[in-house]
This record gives C-alpha cells, sequence and structure tokens, in this order.
C-alpha cells in the first residue's frame, strides 16, 4: 500500500545521501518502487533505473536526483575536531553553528556541532565578516584524534547538516535535502498512479546520482536509457520571500509546478514547453513559467547525450533550497504530481512524434 504523502516525504528527505554516497536514499526508494516496475537496475556509479514497459519501444525518460549537498571530513586535528570540505554548491555564510550528521564506517550517524569561536573573542573588524568554510571546525565530543577514529571517523566521511523532517501547519513541509528528494517522490507517486496503465511509450524513471556536483550520474544514465523524451524533475528556487522583487523570483510557492524555460545548462526547447503547457491546461492543472536564473537540472546533461534528447524540466518551488532546511507546500506537490502524470499518458503524441 502507498504510504501517505507526509511519511513518504519525511521518509526521503530524512535519508542520508550527499553526492557518492547516495545509499540510504537508495534503498528507500527501491523498495517503494520494486512492486511498481517490469525491472530495476542499479548501474556502477549507482543511478538506480526503475522501467515499466509500453505499447511501444519509444522511451521516456523522467528523472530526478537522489544526491543532497553536503561535507566530506577531509582532516582530524590532534585535540579531535574535525575539519571538512563542501560536496556541492554551499553559501558559506550559512553554515556555522548548525548541527551535523557524519556517517562513520560502520554504518553509525554521529552528531556534531559545526563550531565557530565565540564573538567575544573575535577582533572588533572581524565581527561583521563571514566565516569561512575552512575556519569552520566540527566538534562530536571527542578530546583526541584517537578517538575520533575509534568511532569509525576518517578522512573522507561524509556528512549532511541535521535537520529532521517537520510539517509546518495544514500545507507546508520543512526539511533538508528538499533539492531533490521532493522530485524523487514526486516521481514515485507518478510510478503510483501510473501503475495500471497502459502506456504508449516504455517509461524509465532515472533516481540519478552526482548532480549537485556536476550532472554526473543523469549523464551515463540516460546514455544507457537512451530516451526519446526526458524530464527532470527538481526540487527549485522558489524565492517569493521578503527583500526580493517580483522579477527576480525564479517561482512561487502555490502557483503550481514550473515549467523551465532558460538555465545555465539548458535553453528550453520550445515544442516541449508547449507541450507541457498544454498539457497542464487541457487537464486544468496550475502552473508557472520558471523566471530565468543561474544553475542547472540534469536536463542539462540529458539533452547533450549521444545525438540530442528532446527534453525538459519541471518543478517544484521550495524555499531556501542549498542551506541547511527547505520549506514546500504540499498543493505544488500534488500538481507537479497531476503534471507530469498526464504528460506522460499523453506521451508520444503530446509532442508530435
Ligand atoms: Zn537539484
Amino acid at each position: 500500500m502507498a504510504m501517505d504523502t507526509i511519511e513518504l516525504l519525511r521518509t526521503v528527505t530524512d535519508a542520508f545521501g550527499p553526492s557518492g554516497f547516495e545509499d540510504e536514499p537508495r534503498d528507500v526508494i527501491r523498495a517503494l518502487v520494486e512492486p511498481l516496475a517490469d525491472e530495476v537496475t542499479v548501474d556502477t556509479l549507482g543511478n538506480l533505473l526503475v522501467t515499466k514497459r509500453g505499447k511501444s519501444d519509444t522511451t521516456f525518460m523522467l528523472d530526478a536526483h537522489m544526491d543532497e549537498i553536503g561535507f566530506m571530513i577531509t582532516w582530524i586535528e590532534e585535540g579531535g575536531f574535525l575539519r571538512f570540505q563542501p560536496i556541492g554548491g554551499w553559501d558559506a555564510r550559512i553554515i556555522p553553528s548548525h548541527a551535523l550528521t557524519i556517517l562513520s564506517d560502520d554504518g553509525t550517524k554521529i552528531k556534531g556541532a559545526i563550531g565557530t569561536p565565540p564573538p567575544h573573542v573575535l577582533r572588533p573588524e572581524d565581527r561583521d565578516k563571514p566565516f569561512k568554510i575552512e575556519d569552520l571546525f566540527v566538534d562530536i565530543g571527542a578530546d583526541s584524534a584517537d578517538e575520533v577514529h575509534a568511532r569509525g571517523i576518517r578522512i573522507g566521511s561524509p556528512a549532511v547538516i541535521a535537520y529532521p523532517f517537520e510539517q509546518l501547519g495544514d500545507q507546508r513541509v520543512m526539511a533538508k535535502a528538499l533539492d531533490d528528494r521532493a522530485g524523487c517522490a514526486v516521481m514515485i507517486r507518478t510510478l503510483e498512479a501510473l501503475q495500471n496503465d497502459d502506456l504508449d511509450v516504455t517509461f524509465v524513471a532515472a533516481f540519478t546520482v552526482q548532480e549537485e556536483v556536476g550532472l554526473r550520474g543523469a549523464g551515463t544514465a540516460a546514455w544507457q536509457i537512451d530516451p526519446d523524451i526526458a524530464i527532470a524533475l527538481e526540487g527549485t528556487i522558489a524565492a517569493d520571500v521578503p527583500g526580493v522583487p517580483a522579477p527576480r523570483q525564479p517561482t512561487r510557492q502555490g502557483l503550481g509546478p514550473s515549467i523551465r524555460i532558460m538555465d545555465s545548462g539548458m535553453i528550453g526547447m520550445p515544442k516541449m514547453i508547449r507541450a507541457l503547457a498544454s498539457t497542464a491546461e487541457e487537464a486544468g492543472i496550475p502552473f508557472q513559467y520558471q523566471v530565468p536564473a543561474p544553475g542547472g537540472t540534469d536536463a542539462g546533461a540529458i539533452h547533450r547525450t549521444r545525438a540530442g534528447v528532446l527534453s525538459g524540466a519541471v518543478s517544484t518551488p521550495c524555499r531556501y533550497i542549498h542551506a541547511p532546511c527547505s520549506v514546500m507546500r504540499l498543493d505544488d506537490f500534488e500538481n507537479t504530481v497531476r503534471l507530469v502524470t498526464e504528460f506522460v499518458r499523453r506521451c508520444p503524441g503530446v509532442v508530435g512524434m
């Protein structure tokens, strides 16, 4: 039986999975999707590929990345403090003073605090300056490097900021890793919705790895799937918050899924944008065109695979992505599932294939 939406979002966002260490999200997702698929495979890099065969070999690839931005422990001080470097695109100003979860060699999750010198001991001229990541350290409560090693932490141990999933009122949730576990959850829900459909296309849901360090998993996933049509799903930038003028808000919450127009990795293909918009209009699903901003999605890698793939990107607006915790609206999430499900049902005809 399918999980309710809150439990689904809790399960996928609480999973520990910075880029290159996606085992835990892959295991929880695999358990949820295995009953819905004709075939499930995991490739060398760790992409989870879930196939539902249709009436033709025309192949539709739906993509969401499992990895989240995180950290790697890169040095252990004699006194037991840990130094670290980012995995993926962090804003160094917002890292200090958060709690961290570090995965030890035996699979234990060890908590620590990202420490900073107290303001009392900073020189006056340094008080207004942001900390640099190389000046930060983690305190796991150890008194020596030997104690750190005994607990299974070494150079190379992965970490994420610790934020358990929470519901905020009736309509919003707060969690780490909504970029892109929101997309993973949309894809799980889409597989559930299509369970009894006899599709015109062969449908492959690709839960990919290492997006946050350069769309690495999506490239090899697309090469082997060899799709005719592809959509990348994201939890994308919602900037409908105080201090950001409307023209600089890529998306706003409550207006439904966004259709990507242009980013650093792809110029939206007009045929795909029209097909997505007409699907939403016919099915009565709210949507918004995403105001172009830097950044990108897995579609940036997928559309350049082999001889090129007709690609698009659809996203659920999330506030505070690439930060310790993000906020998403549940109706935006449900409307993203509806748009993607209706679009897959209409393929390949809706894109003129
Ligand atoms: Zn993402």
